[in-house]
């Protein structure tokens, strides 16, 4: 028989950690990461053979249904400020899982959603971050594909960041002389050699031919700039 909360109080080391709901392979990957950075992680999932290939990788690896709030409250999942909710397919468990949290009163929470309709009812319910992984990657590539970008960021407001090779006319200047920001409307923001990390870009770097760089500016214009030989 499930028992009721044996947390009453807020625990400190909770504030900071993650709960993260369905370990797939977008919530897998997600925890992971997290972990990687140092954040502590609380991984749940119903699927015993998830939970197992997990156990050791994650702060706290817990089989559950999380569509049960008893379950979940035993988990001290409402003591948690941030929460992932990291399950698609199956929609019941996602809306029944995103609802709880949003009841818990846990103040950021994030959900995946696999379509527009998913994604409205979790917005609907409360979920302040809704990502849609599957199209926004999708929408990635696609710049990929279109032009010789080596990595593609779009941020709100129409700008985005690009990882590309240097075009000819760039070549062997500094960048205070080749004025690419009044030319090609982006801007240089950092630049690497053959070799070597990423430094900032200055007026004075010369680009070489073999360099790599990083611009920022309006979607269509970094889309531009990526395109030119
Ligand atoms: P992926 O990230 O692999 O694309 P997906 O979008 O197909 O995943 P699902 O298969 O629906 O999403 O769920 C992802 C994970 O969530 C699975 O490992 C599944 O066992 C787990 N899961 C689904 N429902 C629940 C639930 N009610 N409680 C806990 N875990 C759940």
């Amino acid at each position: 028989m499930a028992k009721h909360p044996p947390h009453k109080k807020r625990r400190a080391p909770h504030k900071d950690s993650v709960v993260v709901i369905g370990l797939g392979r977008f919530g897998r990957a997600l925890a992971l990461e997290l972990i990687d950075e140092d954040t502590e992680v609380l991984g749940i999932d119903e699927d015993a053979e998830v939970v197992q290939s997990l156990s050791g990788s994650l702060t706290h690896v817990v089989r559950a249904d999380s569509t049960k709030e008893d379950a979940m409250r035993q988990l001290a999942v409402h003591e948690f400020d941030r929460a992932v909710v990291a399950i698609g397919t199956d929609l019941e468990a996602s809306i029944l899982t995103a609802s709880l949290l949003i009841s818990f009163g846990i103040q950021h929470v994030w959900a995946k959603a696999i379509s527009e309709a998913h994604g409205r009812i979790l917005s609907q319910l409360g979920v302040q971050h809704v990502v849609y992984p599957e199209h926004d990657m999708g929408q990635r590539v696609a710049h990929l594909v279109r032009g010789r970008m080596l990595d593609y960021i779009e941020f709100e407001d129409d700008f985005a960041m690009v990882k590309t090779t240097p075009p000819a006319d760039v070549i062997g200047l500094p960048l205070g002389s080749s004025a690419v920001r009044t030319r090609h409307h982006v801007t240089v923001v950092a630049i690497k050699r053959p070799g070597e990390g990423f430094t900032y870009a200055t007026a004075e770097t010369v680009v070489e031919s073999d360099d790599t760089i990083i611009v920022a500016g309006r979607t269509r214009a970094t889309e531009r700039f990526s395109e030119l030989q």
